[in-house]
């Protein structure tokens, strides 16, 4: 745990010194759950936006894109049942005064009982050594067995309480599996109550005819109520699909996760609109592709697992998350929902406006039903950054921190060092640098020794690090250092173009999709 919480620390820490993510207005002290990214942020962030549009949207013919405004009419959270419902039930503790979400208390204490099965599992594992059958040794070793019952029927029966608005069976519970607070120990709680997440705004100079607005959640429903418009300017055909990114805010009651849970966040959408039946079957494909898609990625097969929700959201008949193993265990990163027609056919009933789909084949309307993915971008920022930061041990002893972002999404793709900074050598690296600038996001450097220029650049994320020397000068190459494996070849400068092309080209990596299994 206490490693969990230092390999935390570094990555937050890591992400500041190299400038990926600041604390907002850290000057005043900072505003809770608010970040800002510097500049090798939000090119990792533009590059994670970029590939998933690209794939989503410019590799699926049937799926276009939209950017709908941050504001919307404010029945449509009528509509959408935020107003009503989207509510997390917090819990205080009454000596610490840390507030808490009541669900994440439970589901925190199962994620314990979750890492005692893994550790039962290592441990066995390591005693049968190559005849370790894991799955025989999930479903019957009796220890494994009843730490599994017993998960389950905690979260079973906190859906259920949470289901029925039962909030005092949910403080019931947290009573029965003695949760204490986690900064404090103390177990003296007070009820449990619902909190809506929406922050509340106006529009209008005057306040007599101010109106009342909200700072949209999720933007999804920026889609739904353009689905008309869209459907019919872009001629789609169901099955089709809208996609978008773009800022979503919650006032979320606990925010200590650094950008895992903030209350000012981008999410990347896509609301899939299909024929009422098909939505297992499309549901099952969207679940597939969506983690094909992080596969692709190459940050471990390991670290992803599909989790079924118990509890259903008002909208959803079946919804399923995609969790990654994140520096403080697996939590959610994706949502995979089928929304069945909810949202359309609420904004029909609340806007008055016919909002539905005329198939030609079998001569009927309908009002479709969806199929959702939904992704927060900083989550998946979170996801890529942690997983790539790595304290390495060398061959000589020493060790290095490495920052192994998969080169699609690297911020800078190569550094070019002058080895000395003269002899000419800077001037053939600017123009090597000049060269590659129209391609690709590179850097110059040449101060320090080159050693410690290449240890700088690991802990940036750069892939390649390009020196120019001596025989450049003779013969036109150079050394190409790679961050992974830190060999280094001599390459020609005419030829690095293409090198640096093939290793970053989202081409080249969303075709990994395809050799992916879900
Ligand atoms: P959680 O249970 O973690 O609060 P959620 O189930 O409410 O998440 P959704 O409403 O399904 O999340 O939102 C879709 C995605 O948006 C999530 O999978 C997550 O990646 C992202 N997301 C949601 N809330 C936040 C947040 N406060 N900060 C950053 N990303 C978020």
């Amino acid at each position: 745990m206490a490693n969990q919480e230092d390999n935390f620390k570094k990555v937050i820490s890591h992400a500041k010194e190299y400038g990926y993510v600041f604390q907002s207005s850290e000057i005043y002290d900072g505003l809770s759950a608010v970040y800002d990214y510097g500049h090798n942020g939000v090119e990792l962030k533009k590059n994670i936006r970029e590939y998933w549009w690209k794939a989503m949207v410019q590799l699926n013919e049937n799926i276009v894109g939209i950017d709908a405004a941050i504001f919307m009419h404010p029945t449509t959270w009528k509509a959408s049942g935020h107003v009503d419902a989207f509510n997390d039930p917090l819990i205080d503790n009454k000596d610490s005064k840390k507030r808490y979400r009541a669900d994440v208390l439970i589901e925190d204490y199962v994620g314990k009982i979750d890492t005692k099965i893994e550790k039962e599992v290592k441990k066995a594992e390591k005693r049968f050594g190559d005849n370790f059958n894991k799955q025989k040794f999930i479903e019957t070793n009796p220890r494994v067995v009843e730490y599994i019952e017993q998960g389950k029927s905690i979260l079973s029966r906190m859906a259920k309480s949470l289901e029925k608005e039962d909030l005092a069976d949910v403080k019931a519970l947290i009573e029965e599996l003695d949760i204490a607070c986690p900064m404090s120990g103390s177990k003296n709680w007070t009820d449990v109550k619902q909190f809506n997440l929406m922050f509340g705004t106006k529009l209008g100079a005057s306040a007599e005819n101010a109106m009342d607005l909200y700072l949209r959640p999720e933007t999804a429903q920026g889609i739904f109520v353009n689905f008309l418009n869209v459907q019919k300017a872009g001629r789609m055909k169901i099955p089709f699909g809208i996609a978008q990114t773009g800022k979503a805010f919650r006032n979320e009651i606990v925010a200590r996760q650094f950008i895992f849970r903030m209350r000012e966040f981008e999410q990347m959408e896509m609301q899939f609109f299909i024929q009422p039946g098909t939505q297992q079957e499309w549901y099952e494909h969207w679940k597939e592709n969506r983690m094909k898609w992080h596969l692709s990625l190459g940050l471990g097969e390991e670290n992803y697992r599909f989790h079924d929700h118990e509890k259903l959201a008002h909208y959803a008949d079946a919804a399923a998350d995609i969790e990654f193993r994140f520096p403080f265990g697996f939590k959610e990163l994706e949502g995979i929902h089928s929304r069945t027609d909810f949202d359309l056919g609420s904004h029909e009933k609340y806007s008055g406006k016919k909002l539905q789909y005329f198939d030609h084949e079998t001569n009927r309307n309908y009002v479709p039903y969806v199929l959702e993915t939904s992704i927060g971008l900083d989550r998946m920022f979170l996801a890529v950054f942690s997983n790539s930061l790595q304290e390495e041990e060398l061959e000589n002893g020493t060790s290095r921190t490495v920052l192994k972002l998969p080169a699609v999404l690297a911020p800078t793709k190569a550094a070019i060092l002058p080895l000395v900074k003269k002899d000419g050598l800077p001037e053939v690296a600017h123009e090597i640098l000049e060269d590659l600038k129209w391609d690709f996001n590179v850097t110059y450097d040449e101060k320090d020794a080159v050693g410690r220029r290449y240890r700088r650049q690991d802990a940036n994320g750069t892939p390649f690090c390009i020196t120019v020397d001596h025989q450049t000068l003779e013969d036109q190459t150079v050394t190409i250092r790679y961050r992974d494996s830190m060999e280094q070849e001599r390459v020609a400068i005419a030829d690095l173009k293409s090198i640096i092309h093939k290793a970053v080209d989202m081409r080249t990596w969303l075709l990994k999709m395809e050799d992916q299994r879900a």
